[in-house]
């Protein structure tokens, strides 16, 4: 089994006196993709936001290979191979599409846009265009783009499926799947829990900030028990 390339251990987030993330620890092995489901308000965006640095964690510790990043400012993970994809995309509509990849590389020394645009021609063909015009898809594209132009070994998703049209979703999970297939590590953080869990290796289910359950995706997917409770109707 290789290293754990993220190792977080007993986090605890607080805002003011909302307790939203308590006791929280798993590891994602690298190569793998690891999901975070829940349902919303659980305090998954608040778990991956003290691992990428964009939140303080009151307490508990994140090892990205083997070193404590534990308050290390995103822009300094970026540099380092951890990217994180928030939640609602935030592009800057008014720059081109080709200035938000720019933007993707700057704390990362420059990085390689032309892969970005081999891989989503779409952004090639409109890159003189404010990254506003493009549908609520394509900017989740963008945002995803944005994020490996960094060339991160472990990217983290914040619901990258919110809002989008079924058909809009398959594609989402399609480049989530090529890019753990390229070597990327991917932590997904997702609502659409089973979608999440078909594309997983492994998940962890969070329930009032804390991890109620944790195992095979399959063996998740499999206990009624765990499904009829948190994952909802098909
Ligand atoms: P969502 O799917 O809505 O993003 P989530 O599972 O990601 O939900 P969090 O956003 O981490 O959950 O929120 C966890 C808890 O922390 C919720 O009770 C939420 O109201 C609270 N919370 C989140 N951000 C803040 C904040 N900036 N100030 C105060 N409370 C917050």
């Amino acid at each position: 089994m290789s290293e754990p390339i993220l190792q977080v251990t007993d986090l605890h987030v607080a805002y003011g006196r909302v307790e939203a993330v308590r006791q929280v620890s798993f590891s994602i092995e690298t190569g793998s993709l690891v999901t975070l489901v829940g349902a919303n308000g659980a305090g998954k965006s608040s778990v991956i936001n003290a691992v990428s640095g964009i939140v303080r964690p009151r307490s508990g510790t994140v090892l990205f290979e083997g070193r404590d990043i534990t308050r290390t400012p995103s822009h300094r993970l970026v540099g380092q191979g951890l990217v994180q994809v928030p939640e609602g995309r935030q592009i800057l509509g008014t720059l081109t599409i080709e200035e938000n990849l720019q933007l993707g590389g700057w704390h990362a020394g420059g990085g390689r846009i032309g892969e970005i645009y081999e891989r989503f021609p779409v952004l090639h063909e409109r890159r003189d265009l404010p990254a506003g015009s493009l549908s609520g898809g394509e900017q989740q594209m963008l945002a995803i783009g944005r994020a490996l132009v960094a060339r991160p070994k472990l990217i983290l998703l914040d619901e990258p499926s919110m809002g989008l049209a079924p058909k809009v979703v398959d594609e989402v999970f399609r480049v989530i799947e090529e890019i753990r297939a390229g070597g990327t590590t991917v932590l997904l953080v997702e609502q659409n829990a089973r979608r999440a869990l078909r594309a997983a290796d492994h998940g962890y289910v969070l329930s009032s900030g804390e991890i109620v359950h944790e195992g095979s995706s399959a063996d998740l997917l499999a206990d009624d028990r765990i499904v009829q409770a948190y994952l909802g109707m098909e």
